[in-house]
């Protein structure tokens, strides 16, 4: 596998701040395993239905960072709260050794001589 060119841990989280990502019907049943609950409940707590493609995505909430973040990211830590039972996409992203957002976030956080510095599209 190629080394990848990017540190989650010190990212916070911009993938996360996708508005629709989608998840399939196991990816409920895998989230409904993870909690302990029926996957007709999952699918209501944690889902919502994205009418004009009709397609089920994560529920979103405020972030101070991003417009909205998904329900199950940490806010503080910036770490997703169900890793192990995270939904397929999220397995994938970003689909190589390379993450556009953190190349763009190293730039400005060294343009900044700030490691802090939260970049935002
Ligand atoms: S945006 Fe890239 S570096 Fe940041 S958490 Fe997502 S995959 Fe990791
Ligand atoms: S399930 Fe986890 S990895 Fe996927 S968007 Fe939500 S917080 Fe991020």
């Amino acid at each position: 596998m190629a080394k990848t060119c990017y540190d989650c841990g010190k990212c916070p989280a911009y993938c996360c701040s996708y508005p629709e990502i989608e998840v399939s019907k196991a990816d409920i049943a895998r989230l409904a395993r993870h909690f302990g609950v029926s996957e007709a409940q999952a699918e209501e707590r944690y889902t919502k239905l994205q009418r004009e493609e009709n397609v089920r995505i994560l529920r979103h909430r405020e972030d101070e960072h991003f417009t909205s973040v998904c329900m199950f990211l940490d806010r503080t830590a910036r770490r997703c709260t169900v890793y192990e039972a995270r939904p397929h996409t999220c397995r994938s992203y970003p689909y190589g050794a390379r993450c556009g957002y953190y190349e763009f976030l190293k730039f400005e956080r060294e343009h900044q001589a700030d490691e802090g510095f939260v970049a935002t599209t």
